[in-house]
């Protein structure tokens, strides 16, 4: 952790100023990234905020997203002999009828691993398929394209639930119902990407600040933000220079787009998105989940009745608006995805918020 972005004294005094420049309407900033909901909520950051400032989460939060389509079918998989790989924050996740973890209650073969060479090592080490579950934005895809295209074990193969961040931020800010004044765009994300792609949304009138994890990185980015308003700007600015460029990594980069196609993408509780999914080429078939086995998951339920997961990944909503929060769900007993992990809104709200305390 750096020091320097714990700053007690400087925090104080950028809370000072974010008060000082608030405007007299409400302003509403989104977020795009599970781990700047979690700085926020951990470290009390809403509390610290003007009352007509709104921080709302957008759909960063990697295995919320995941469709339940996609992780029916790698229950499928899993279920029909082959090891199923997956980061430990899937497990818990409810596809249409059961989660991973479920599955292997039920005798299916699951594994949990850090990363994608954890499940290459399983494959090598077993005459056994082993399917590793590819979820996540920019930030994994790139190390799941080098996978591929290093030939891994012939048993090996990916099933691939990638997803872009840009293509859904272009759905919200393009969205009619648009309910925000500027965006918090995730600092993973954008050391791969860059900062251009977000100009786009500056031309469309919307502040971007790219933003890194730490508390002070957050209430600068809010600052900034306010500052534009102000100004009546609206243009993309770095303040997580430290780490992001404003090409990002060309490496990681080229590596994606040498691997994988872009493809449309069904985003859980949002529908489905242009091009914002990423599938594996046809040249590397034989690594792909989908085209070496026949897979069949009928019909699926996006998200169980009564979960707002839908609104609060589009920052329509915050979780205390679900009438299940706390009650029927709670992160020892998730019902909805958003409280599965620790980058899920509903997740972070009910541990940081001191809900249930008395
Ligand atoms: S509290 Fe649970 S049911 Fe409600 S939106 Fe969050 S995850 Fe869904």
């Amino acid at each position: 952790m750096s020091l320097e972005f714990r700053d007690r004294a400087l925090g104080k005094k950028v809370v000072r100023l974010i008060h000082s420049l608030m405007l007299d309407e409400a302003v509403r900033i989104m977020h795009v990234c599970g781990t700047h909901e979690q700085t926020i909520t951990k470290h009390g950051l809403r509390a610290l905020l003007p009352p007509n400032l709104e921080l709302l989460s957008g759909p960063g939060c990697p295995v919320c997203v995941t469709s339940a389509k996609d992780i029916d079918e790698a229950i499928f998989l899993a279920k029909s002999g082959a090891t199923l790989v997956t980061y430990g924050d899937m497990m818990r996740v409810p596809g249409s009828d059961m989660s991973l973890a479920e599955a292997k209650a039920d005798g299916a073969d699951v594994k949990v691993a850090y990363s994608v060479n954890d499940a290459v090592r399983m494959a090598s080490n077993t005459k056994n398929d082993v399917v590793f579950f590819g979820i996540g934005f920019e930030t994994t895809a790139p190390s799941n394209a080098a996978t591929i295209f290093n030939k891994p074990p012939e048993n090996f193969s990916i099933l691939s639930s990638h997803k872009l961040v840009p293509p859904a931020m272009d759905a919200l800010v393009g969205d009619g119902d648009v309910n925000f004044d500027g965006v918090i765009a995730p600092g993973h994300v954008s050391t791969i990407i860059g900062t251009r792609p977000y100009e786009r949304f500056a031309e469309m009138g919307m502040p971007v600040i790219v933003t890194g994890f730490e508390p002070l990185d957050i209430l600068f980015a809010i600052l900034m933000t306010l500052k534009q308003m102000r100004k009546g700007q609206s243009k993309v600015e770095n303040e997580y220079a430290r780490v992001v460029t404003e090409q990002g990594n060309l490496r990681a980069q080229k590596l994606m787009n040498r691997v994988f196609d872009v493809t449309d993408a069904y985003w859980r509780g949002i529908g489905e998105i242009a091009n914002s999914g990423l599938a594996i080429k046809s040249e590397f078939c034989q690594f792909d989940a989908r085209e070496k086995y026949d897979i069949d998951v009928g019909e699926v339920q996006d998200l169980p009745p009564g979960c707002s997961c839908g609104l609060i990944l589009t920052a329509k909503a915050t979780p205390e608006e679900c009438e299940l929060f706390g009650k029927a769900c709670t992160p020892e007993k998730p019902y909805g995805p958003c409280m599965v992990g620790i980058e899920g809104t509903c997740h972070n709200w009910w541990k940081y918020g001191r809900y249930g305390v008395e």
